[in-house]
C-alpha cells in the first residue's frame, strides 16, 4: 500500500523501515526465565533513591501562552498548553499487568507523583500504544468517569479497548493525521515499537508519538519508541519545539530492547534530528525530558542508569546543561 507502509497488507501494523525485527514472545519469555533462575537483575533502587516533588502545575488551567509539564511518573505527564490540560499515557496503578492481582508484571517502584483526585480537570488524553506500562485499564476507567468530557485521542486500532474503559469522545489517528483541540493542534507521529496485550493480539492495533502545538507553545511527546529514521521529519513537520519528552529507559539486554526501546545515546541523536531542520530561536528553550525510567522495574538496567547516561550523552555532545531538564517524580517545569 503506497503511502501507508506500516499497514500489513493482512491488517494489522509494522515498522516501515526494515532493520532488526522487535523480539519474538519466545525470545522475551526466555529472558524473563532466566533472569529469574539466575537472580540476574539491577537491584532495586532503595526508598530514598526516587524522592517525589510537589507538583507546581496552575490551577485549574495555565494560560493560553504557557506551558507546564510535570512528571508523574514513567511516560505520564501532565502537561498544560494553550490553556487546556492534558495527560500522556496515563497509568497510576501499581503493576503494568493484564491481572495486577496475580503479582504479574511489572511492578512500580516510584508511586505517581499526583493523586488523580489531585488532578485539575483533564480536557484530552494522548495515548501512544496499548502496553499495560502506557494504557492501564484502572486508571483509564478512572479518569473516564471523572473527567467524561475528556477527549481521548489514540493510535488507530485502540478506540474500541478505550471506549470499553468508558471513554467517549474517542479519535483515532494514523502516522502524521492531525486534529484539533480547541485552538491546540495535535498530530499523531511514527515511532518504532509494537503492539500486545494478549497472546494473539500483536501489532492488531498501531503505535505513535504526538506533536501538541498551541500558538506560542510546542511540544513533541514521542511515545515508546526505538530509534528510527523519522525524527529529522518530525523536527520538519512540526518543529520547532519548546520540548522533546522522549524515552531513554528499557535498552537491557541491548539483543532484545535495541529494536523498540531506545537507549539514552539514541535519544540525544534523536533530539538532534527532531531540531536539525529547525533550528530553535536563540534565547527559546528546547527541552530534551527524558521519560520512561524510575519508576517501574522494566528491564535489567539499574534504574538511575538512564538519567546518568542521558547526561553523559548530553556532555559528550557539547550540547547546551540549560537544555535538559532530568525531572524528578512530580517536579513541574514551565516551559
Ligand atoms: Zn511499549
Ligand atoms: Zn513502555
Amino acid at each position: 500500500m503506497a503511502g501507508t507502509p506500516h499497514h500489513r497488507p493482512e491488517g494489522g501494523y509494522r515498522n516501515p523501515w526494515g532493520g532488526e525485527a522487535h523480539p519474538g514472545v519466545g525470545r522475551v519469555l526466555r529472558w524473563l526465565l532466566l533472569r529469574r533462575l539466575t537472580g540476574r537483575r539491577a537491584p532495586a533502587p532503595g526508598p530514598t533513591a526516587f524522592p517525589l516533588r510537589v507538583p507546581a502545575f496552575e490551577r485549574p488551567r495555565a494560560p493560553g501562552d504557557v506551558l507546564t509539564l510535570t512528571w508523574v511518573g514513567h511516560a505520564t505527564f501532565l502537561v498544560q498548553i494553550g490553556g487546556l490540560n492534558l495527560l500522556t499515557d496515563p497509568m497510576w496503578s501499581g503493576r503494568a499487568s493484564p491481572v495486577p492481582r496475580l503479582g504479574l508484571g511489572p511492578k512500580r517502584v516510584v508511586p505517581p507523583a499526583i493523586r488523580v483526585a489531585e488532578l485539575p480537570p483533564i480536557d484530552a488524553v494522548l495515548v501512544s500504544h496499548n502496553h499495560y506500562d502506557h494504557l492501564d485499564a484502572a486508571t483509564a476507567r478512572v479518569l473516564a468517569a471523572r473527567d467524561p468530557e475528556a477527549r481521548w485521542l489514540v493510535p488507530l486500532g485502540l478506540g474500541p479497548l478505550v471506549r470499553r474503559f468508558g471513554a467517549r469522545r474517542v479519535l483515532e489517528l494514523d502516522w502524521w493525521e492531525q486534529t484539533r483541540l480547541d485552538d491546540v493542534a495535535v498530530a499523531c507521529t511514527p515511532a518504532r515499537h509494537f503492539s500486545a496485550r494478549w497472546p494473539g493480539d500483536r501489532d492488531r492495533t498501531l503505535w505513535c508519538g504526538w506533536y501538541v502545538g498551541a500558538a506560542a507553545r510546542r511540544m513533541f511527546f514521542a511515545g515508546d519508541t526505538g530509534y528510527h529514521p523519522a525524527f529529522a521529519d518530525i523536527g520538519d513537520r512540526f518543529g520547532p519545539f519548546h520540548a522533546a519528552l522522549l524515552p531513554v529507559g528499557g535498552y537491557e539486554p541491548v539483543r532484545l530492547m535495541r529494536p523498540v526501546h531506545m537507549s539514552p545515546e539514541e535519544a540525544v541523536r534523536a533530539y538532534l534530528e527532531l531540531r536539525q531542520a529547525r533550528p530553535p530561536l536563540p534565547g527559546r528553550p528546547a527541552l530534551l525530558v527524558p521519560m520512561h525510567w524510575g519508576t517501574f522495574r522494566l528491564t535489567d538496567e539499574p534504574m538511575d542508569e538512564p538519567p546518568a547516561r542521558t547526561r553523559a550523552a548530553w556532555r559528550a555532545a557539547a550540547l547546551d546543561p540549560e537544555q535538559l531538564w532530568v525531572p524528578a517524580h512530580g517536579e513541574t517545569r514551565r516551559v
